[in-house]
């Protein structure tokens, strides 16, 4: 059986909102992505923005979500 010991808590990775246990590797990120994503938006500046979830694919949809307006693939008239 295992000694007491401390609860360990669970925190939310900043950056997908996964729960996290402390004292783990990358806490209080989920992983290394996570963290290396976390500094990534930190250089940025995406932190101004409160985004619940930032993650490299979601912004490219993001990116890619506004295509209708801009997107000059098919131009808009001729
Ligand atoms: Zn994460």
């Amino acid at each position: 059986m295992p000694s007491r010991k401390r609860p360990s808590k669970l925190l939310r990775c900043p950056t997908c909102g996964t729960l996290v246990s402390a004292g783990g590797e990358d806490f209080p990120f989920c992983g290394d992505r996570c963290r290396k994503i976390d500094l990534g938006k930190w250089a940025m500046g995406v932190y101004k923005i409160t985004s619940p979830i930032v993650d490299p694919e979601v912004l490219e949809d993001l990116g890619g979500a506004g295509k209708d307006r801009r997107g000059g693939t098919s131009g808009d008239r001729e």
